[in-house]
């Protein structure tokens, strides 16, 4: 059976963080045949001390984000404009875990500094 790792987060919220397909769903995927197993093995990792990205947004947060974006700029010497509109927070709906926001982040905060 393939495998699923769930995520809990802070605000409540559980999102599936990783699915591992067993090795008859890797040679159907082979074969192009998208097939996971209907049933699968669950796993739940440690909870998060994070929000999702959902509630994030969210006001009963705004500490939370005020916190991560001081961090931010302590982190990234020089950046002075606005950090949510820069780090496209705002376009970004739930669909990613908010690992991956920090990576994106990362990511354009190298091309920022490469394009100044
Ligand atoms: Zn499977
Ligand atoms: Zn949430």
């Amino acid at each position: 059976m393939c495998h699923k790792l769930f995520q809990e987060y802070h605000c409540g919220c559980i999102k599936i963080a990783c699915i591992t397909p067993c090795p008859h769903a890797i040679a159907a995927a082979a074969e192009r045949i998208p097939t996971l197993c209907t049933y699968f093995f669950t796993r739940k990792l440690p909870k998060s001390a994070h929000p999702c990205l959902k509630c994030y947004m969210q006001p009963q947060y705004a500490d939370y984000r005020k916190r991560w974006m001081d961090d931010y700029r302590a982190g990234h010497p020089g950046v002075t404009q606005e950090i949510e509109r820069l780090a496209g927070i705002e376009q970004i709906p739930g669909r990613m875990g908010l690992v991956n926001v920090e990576r994106e982040m990362e990511r354009m905060g190298s091309v920022v500094k490469r394009e100044g």
